[in-house]
């Protein structure tokens, strides 16, 4: 079975919520960033009629929800494919979640874990709260600007890390990768996506004045990656029905893309006959065999119920084992001062 492979980034805002750029230009910084597709999520409003292709860049409409009331604020849920305003269930989580899989749409709890910057009331954490609720695609478990809200813990910080960025982003927060793992643990298929939640905004403080961060740079960064059985044709009809697919189905990974372009990452198994995709449930017969390849030599490691059982330095990793269980990867790169998170795929489950 032939496999493709496309980027795209999942978060971005617009002047329709609270971002600059509008769909046009957001497309256009896409381009020029190398992308394939970009999902506009404005806060509570989904603005139809703007989906298509821009000259290479597919462009689609979700949108990211969440309760105006409730303070402080929390549960931020990306929503796509429900072509609908879903914007009025936001109160209930649970309702909101179910009323999306009725309409045939996918959602993933956003930013689940954040820390707030003790520079601006404006930069306060919104973490996910309500970790009862059942039947979403999966986390968003790296957010850019997220994590340069945690970086921004003072205001030479802010200034440090708005112009050297790279310095600071290492990836997802230690407690989503918890919180993954515990949850994947209870039996629930959660996916990975990253995005970069760009807005585009100018930012002014003291002599510093400048759009932290543009789009295209973020669109540079974190995305998410996913492989699809059939080739996008450029028809909008055909498209936007097999990125949403991929994403349901798990097959994808997140990758910091700066570091190093992280196309041509594949994690797969077989057990027998049984193969199986990153996303994938497979019921062993026998031994089960991972294989992950990475684009450039680094850091892989496969972890088993969320610790690493297999870990090799290089491009390829190769694991035989029985044991049932939830495998992903996850993938470190050097940089500059340090280690960073490069790769990180949805599980294969074994059952
Ligand atoms: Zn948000
Ligand atoms: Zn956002």
């Amino acid at each position: 079975m032939s496999i493709y492979e496309y980027t795209g980034n999942l978060h971005v805002h617009t002047p329709y919520s609270d971002g600059e750029a509008l769909h046009a230009e957001v497309a256009q910084a896409a381009a020029k960033a190398g992308l394939d597709f970009i999902v506009v999520t404005d806060h509570n409003v989904w603005v139809n009629g703007c989906e298509g292709y821009y000259d290479k860049v597919l462009l689609l409409v979700g949108e990211e929800i969440h309760d105006v009331r409730r303070q402080p604020q929390a549960n931020h849920l990306l929503v796509y494919g429900a072509e609908a305003e879903l914007a009025p269930l936001a109160s209930d989580p649970q309702g909101l979640i179910d009323e999306v899989s009725q309409r045939g749409g996918i959602c993933y709890l956003a930013h689940p874990f954040e820390y707030r910057s003790p520079i601006s009331p404006d930069l306060a954490a919104i973490p996910w709260a309500d970790w009862d609720v059942t039947g979403y695609t999966g986390l968003e478990i790296w957010n850019y600007m997220s994590e340069f809200k945690a970086l921004a813990r003072s205001k030479l910080a802010v200034v440090l890390y708005a112009y050297f960025p790279a310095l600071g982003i290492a990836g997802p927060f230690r407690a989503t990768l918890r919180q993954w793992d515990r949850l994947m643990s209870q039996g629930k298929r959660i996916a990975a996506i990253g995005g970069a939640d760009a807005h585009g905004s100018t930012y002014s403080l003291g002599p510093l004045r400048r759009v932290i961060f543009p789009y295209e740079h973020l669109f540079r960064c974190v995305n998410t990656h996913i492989l699809t059985n059939r080739p996008l044709n450029g028809l909008l009809e055909h498209d936007k029905p097999l990125v949403y697919d991929a994403l349901r189905a798990g097959h994808t990974w997140v990758g910091y893309d700066l570091l190093a372009s992280t196309a041509g990452f594949r994690f797969h198994a077989h057990s027998g006959a049984n193969r199986a995709l990153m996303g994938d449930e497979m019921a062993r017969a026998g031994a089960t065999i991972f294989e992950v390849h990475t684009p450039h030599s680094a850091d892989v490691r496969l972890l088993l119920n969320g610790r690493v059982t297999a870990r090799t330095r290089g491009k390829h990793l190769r694991y035989t084992t029985a044991e049932p269980g939830v495998y992903r990867v996850e993938v470190y790169r050097q940089y500059q001062l340090g280690r960073r998170g490069w790769i990180f795929s949805s599980p294969i489950y074994v059952t």
